[in-house]
C-alpha cells in the first residue's frame, strides 16, 4: 500500500524531528502516482500535491508516527478538507416542495438515482413525486414508471406533453395539490454535452425554480468528469454532486476532482444498481480509498492519541534501574490523569495485572497524591529514606492532608518499588519493550 511504500522510503531517515524537503518530495511523488491512479485529474493532483507540500515541510513529526505516516496523515487530512470536511445533507425548502433537479450525462444515473432518493425520502416518513422530464427517450419515461411502482412512489408523466419545461411546471402544480413535499426531476442527457440540452435544463431551472440541482456524475469516468462537471457547473450552476457506480472498481478520484474544479458538496455515492444502493458521502471514506489505504489511518489516529511511547520508554528505564523516584511518580501521575486508575498503567505491563490489586489508587486520590510529593522537598523525593516522622508532620500540612495520608503513600510507593523490583527479577536481564498503549 501507500503507507507501506512512504514508510519504506523513510527507513533510511534516522530519528524524527522536522520533515525535510527532500525527503517530503520523495514522499509526495508516491502521492502523486497513487492520485494519478485512483484517477483524479492530473492538474487537480498538481495543486493537490503543491498544497501539501507547503503544509507539510518543516512540519514536525509527532512522536507516535513516522516521518512515512506523517505525511500520509497531512495528505489525508488535506483530501479530507477538499473533499468538504463533513456529510452534507440536501437542503429543504421551507415552503413545500422541496424541488430537486437531477442533471448529468446519459448513462450517468439520473433515473436510478432519482428514484433511490426518492425512496430514501419516503423512508425519512415524507411524500415525494418523481417527474419524468427527459422526453427525449420514450424508454426513459416507462424506465421512471416501472421505478415508481416497485418503490410505490407516484410518477409525474405525459406523453402528450413535448416541452420539458411545461411538463415541469405542470409536475410541480400537482404536487402542490396532492400534498407531496418533494418533488425529484429526472432529466434528459446526452452522451455528450451540447448547447440545445443545456438549454433546455437552464429553461427548466429558471421556471422552477428547485432548491437542488444535483449533477449525477458517474465515478468511473475519472479524468473527463472534470470538463463534464466544469460546464454544467457553469452553464446551469449546481448545488451538489451524486457520484453513482462507487461499487465498481473506481478508487473515487473523480470524486476529488470532481468536488475540486466546482466547488460544490458531493452529497451521496450510488453503491449499486439495486433502488436502495444510495449512501451519504462521508469525505474520510472516500479519502481512504482514493489513498487505497483502509485500515491504516485509523491504526495513525490510534497512535496519536495513545501515550507518548518515548515517555513510556524513560519510564521503563527508570523501572529496570530501580531509581524510580516520588519524582516520577508525580510525573507520570501527571500523564496518566487522562488514563485512568494507576494500576492500569503498572497492569499494562505483562505479567502485572494481578498484581495490582493492591494498589488503588482512585481517579480522585491523584489530586491529593500530587500534593503531598510537590510539599516533599526535591531530597525527599529523590530518597524516601530521609522522610522521617517530623518530616511526615510538615508535608501533610504543607499539602492540606494528614500523616495518614502521607503515610499511606509513601506505603503505596514502597509496594510499587518492591513490585517492580520483583518484576525485573522475573523479567531477568532479557528485557522486553513497553506494549504501546
Ligand atoms: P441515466 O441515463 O442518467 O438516467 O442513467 P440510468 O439511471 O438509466 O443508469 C444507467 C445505468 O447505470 C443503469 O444500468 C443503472 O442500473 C446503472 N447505475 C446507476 N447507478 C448505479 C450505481 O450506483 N452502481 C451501479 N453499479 N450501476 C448504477
Ligand atoms: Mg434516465
Amino acid at each position: 500500500s501507500l503507507s507501506d511504500k512512504l514508510d519504506s522510503i523513510f527507513k533510511k531517515l534516522k530519528g524524527r524531528g522536522l520533515l525535510k524537503e527532500e525527503d517530503v518530495d520523495v514522499a509526495l511523488k508516491e502521492v502523486r502516482l497513487a492520485l494519478l491512479e485512483a484517477d483524479v485529474n492530473f492538474k487537480v493532483v498538481k495543486d493537490f500535491i503543491q498544497n501539501v507540500r507547503e503544509r507539510a515541510v518543516g512540519k514536525e513529526v509527532l512522536e507516535s508516527l513516522s516521518p512515512g505516516q506523517q505525511v500520509i496523515k497531512i495528505v489525508h487530512d488535506e483530501l479530507c478538507e477538499l473533499l468538504g470536511a463533513t456529510n452534507q445533507r440536501i437542503q429543504l425548502s421551507p415552503n413545500p416542495p422541496t424541488i430537486i433537479m437531477m442533471v448529468g450525462l446519459q448513462g450517468s444515473g439520473k433515473t436510478t438515482t432519482s428514484s433511490k432518493l426518492a425512496r430514501f425520502f419516503k423512508k425519512e416518513g415524507r411524500r415525494p413525486m418523481l417527474v419524468a422530464a427527459d422526453l427525449k427517450r420514450p424508454a426513459a419515461i416507462d424506465q421512471l414508471i416501472t421505478l415508481g411502482k416497485q418503490i410505490d412512489i407516484p410518477v409525474f408523466y405525459s406523453k402528450e406533453i413535448q416541452d420539458p419545461v411545461v411538463l415541469c411546471e405542470s409536475a410541480v402544480r400537482q404536487a402542490r395539490l396532492e400534498g407531496r413535499d418533494i418533488v425529484i426531476i429526472d432529466t434528459a442527457g446526452r452522451l455528450h454535452i451540447d448547447e440545445e440540452l443545456m438549454n433546455e435544463l437552464l429553461s427548466i431551472k429558471t421556471k422552477v425554480n428547485p432548491k437542488e440541482v444535483l449533477l449525477v456524475a458517474d465515478a468511473m469516468t475519472g479524468q473527463d468528469a472534470v470538463n463534464m462537471a466544469k460546464s454544467f457547473n457553469e452553464q446551469i450552476g449546481i448545488d451538489g454532486i451524486i457520484l453513482t457506480k462507487m461499487d465498481g472498481d473506481a478508487r473515487g478520484g473523480a470524486a476529488l476532482s470532481i468536488r475540486n474544479v466546482t466547488g460544490r458538496p458531493i452529497k451521496f455515492i450510488g453503491t449499486g444498481e439495486k433502488i436502495d444502493m444510495i449512501e451519504p458521502f462521508y469525505p474520510d471514506r472516500i479519502a481512504n480509498r482514493i489513498l487505497g489505504m483502509g485500515d491504516v489511518l485509523s491504526l495513525i489516529e490510534q497512535a496519536q492519541k495513545s501515550f507518548d511511547q518515548k515517555e513510556a520508554e524513560k519510564l521503563h528505564k527508570r523501572i529496570m534501574e530501580e531509581s524510580f523516584t516520588f519524582e516520577d511518580l508525580r510525573d507520570q501521575l501527571k500523564k496518566l490523569r487522562s488514563m485512568g486508575p494507576l494500576e492500569n498503567l503498572i497492569s499494562m505491563i505483562p505479567g502485572m495485572g494481578k498484581a495490582v490489586k493492591d494498589i488503588k489508587v482512585e481517579e480522585k486520590e491523584f489530586v491529593k497524591i500530587e500534593a503531598i510529593i510537590n510539599s516533599m522537598t526535591k531530597a525527599e523525593r529523590n530518597n524516601h529514606n530521609i522522610i522521617n516522622g517530623s518530616r511526615r508532620k510538615r508535608i501533610a500540612m504543607g499539602s492540606g492532608t494528614t500523616v495518614t495520608d502521607v503515610n499511606r503513600l509513601i506505603k503505596q510507593y514502597l509496594e510499587m518499588k518492591k513490585m517492580m523490583k520483583m518484576f525485573k527479577g522475573g523479567m531477568g536481564k532479557k528485557g522486553f519493550k513497553l506494549p504501546k498503549f
